[in-house]
């Protein structure tokens, strides 16, 4: 079967849309950055109604650069930004408020309340999550308990909630389909991961009516067609899956100890653990990979809140460089950063440290430190902190992997790549293609509709860049690392 297919990639801070052709080339693409709203300390909210009007331009915009007829997609897949929660009208379509966004933290008191009161641990067994504002749960009953009349209306079935996903989906199918996939739903503390099902004591804890809950189908599924009055013709919608796991996806990372790590703005680690959901000891998450025709494929994960954001910081703040690009020049020509060890806990240190309380560091300075040896400290802490989260996959029974695939922007970087791999102690691999996650979306949705047969049939399409084989001799790796885990110590309570 040829045709095209259309993802939708809706991000925290863009939204995009890309056609792919059969081949997983990119024949066409829109992006379009949006507005943050930050009404108080610490909230973050989006309009869902922009994003969903900005979400049916692009891909019309995509459609027009890729000079097809929307008659020629063979279907959509949707992938998107994680845990961010829309509450709406089901007789409108209109959302109750602005969207709460998984970095907002107003319910971090009523988190914390509920560790206190000893549900941890049940909250952990079921989601595979922890209790942290980060999940929808707590934003979704922020919103039932702040808008007025909304838990009554709630009640009485008059609305919806959804994950982006969800929202989108509801718009493009007219309304007529209210539903998301395992992935998204296994980030809201309602579902429970084991039994593939919302959970009913999850929703007593957090006091969810069950009626506004969207039904949850495998990540490539039949998500209904695309109201004919949008694209002139009616397109399947036939993937879905949250952007990490898409990413896993778009990485063809299909069996068990494959891993794949995004460098954006912050980074993320999923491994692949098959039918295993394994659970850590170290605070990583275990959650679903994705789940196809009805079996579920699990993944641990780890992230790491500032990777890009130290390059951006180095930029904006400090203003040691004027694109994020010079920062390979300037490694190359410090050939490493000499002891010198930026720990960039801006915001805390995250797994495995889980330090919230922890501030950045610049440690081991001397007479002639500069500024290339700064900023290939801040490249060189992404490299150790991606050694930190592998260590914990390893400490919880992972195998140490073959390779990292990566992606994001900041591997362009081939000094940061080389550097990652000599860290490791592990083969990096880029591939051809680092539209990733929009990829993994197109994926599902081509498995659904038959464009690929199976899996084995996108692992082929998956095309290496460059790899970059380890090149450090171990004992200088352990020593680089150790003085890693010094600078840490030097910063939180749990770290070194
Ligand atoms: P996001 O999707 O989170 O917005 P991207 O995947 O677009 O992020 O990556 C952008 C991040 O990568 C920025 O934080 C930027 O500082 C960093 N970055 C981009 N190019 C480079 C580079 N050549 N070297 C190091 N960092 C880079």
């Amino acid at each position: 079967m040829t045709g095209y297919l259309l993802a939708i990639d809706q991000g925290t801070t863009s939204s995009r849309a890309i056609v792919f052709a059969a081949d997983g080339s990119v024949r066409g693409q829109a992006q379009k950055e949006f507005a943050q709203h930050y009404p108080a300390d610490g909230w973050v909210e989006h309009d869902a109604g922009d994003i969903w009007t900005d979400s049916l331009a692009l891909c019309r915009k995509a459609i027009s650069n890729a000079h097809i007829e929307a008659s020629e997609l063979a279907a959509i897949g949707i992938t998107n930004q994680r845990e961010t929660t829309v509450l709406w009208d089901r007789a409108t379509g209109t959302p109750l408020a602005r969207a709460i966004v998984w970095q907002d933290r107003r319910t971090a008191e009523r988190c914390e309340a509920l560790r206190e009161a000893g549900h941890e641990a049940m909250v952990r067994d079921k989601t595979g999550l922890l209790l942290d504002p980060y999940f929808s749960a707590t934003k979704l009953a922020w919103l039932l308990d702040n808008v007025d009349g909304a838990r009554r209306r709630a009640e009485a079935g008059e609305l919806a909630f959804g994950t982006i996903d969800s929202w989108l989906l509801w718009h493009l199918t007219g309304g007529k389909v209210h539903a998301t996939d395992a992935t998204n739903a296994s980030r809201t503390l309602l579902f429970n991961i084991h039994s593939q099902r919302w959970d009913d004591d999850l929703l007593a804890l957090f006091d969810i009516p069950a009626a506004l809950l969207p039904e949850v189908r495998d990540s490539a599924a039949d998500f209904g067609r695309t109201d004919p009055a949008l694209f002139g013709t009616p397109v399947p919608v036939a993937g879905i899956a949250g952007d990490q796991q898409a990413a896993l996806i778009g990485q063809a990372c299909f069996e068990p100890g494959m891993v794949k790590s995004t460098y954006g703005t912050g980074c993320f680690m999923v491994l692949n653990t098959g039918d295993q959901a394994v659970t850590s000891e170290n605070r990583l998450l275990t959650t679903v990979g994705y789940r196809l025709d009805g079996k579920t494929c699990y993944a641990l994960e780890g992230s790491i809140f500032v990777a890009g954001a130290t390059i951006q910081w180095l930029r904006d703040g400090l203003r040691l460089i004027s694109h994020a690009s010079e920062s390979e020049a300037l490694a190359r020509s410090a050939g490493g950063a000499k002891g010198v060890y930026l720990v960039p806990a801006f915001t805390g240190m995250g797994a495995p440290w889980w330090d919230p309380h922890a501030r950045g560091a610049l440690l081991g300075l001397t007479r002639d430190t500069g500024i290339a040896e700064v900023v290939t400290a801040g490249l060189e802490a992404v490299c150790y902190q991606s050694l930190d989260l592998l260590e914990a996959m390893i400490a919880d029974g992972a195998s140490r992997p073959t390779a990292l695939r990566v992606d994001g922007g900041m591997v362009a970087n081939n000094w940061l790549a080389q550097n990652l791999a000599d860290i490791l102690g592990v083969r990096v691999d880029r591939p051809v293609i680092t539209e990733t996650t929009a990829l993994g979306a197109a994926y599902l949705a081509g498995l659904q509709v038959g464009i690929f047969k199976d899996l084995a049939a996108i692992s082929d399409q998956w095309q290496c860049d460059r790899d970059f084989a380890p090149q450090l001799a171990e004992p200088d790796r352990q020593a680089r690392y150790q003085g890693w885990r010094e600078a840490v110590s030097r910063v939180c309570k749990a770290g070194g």
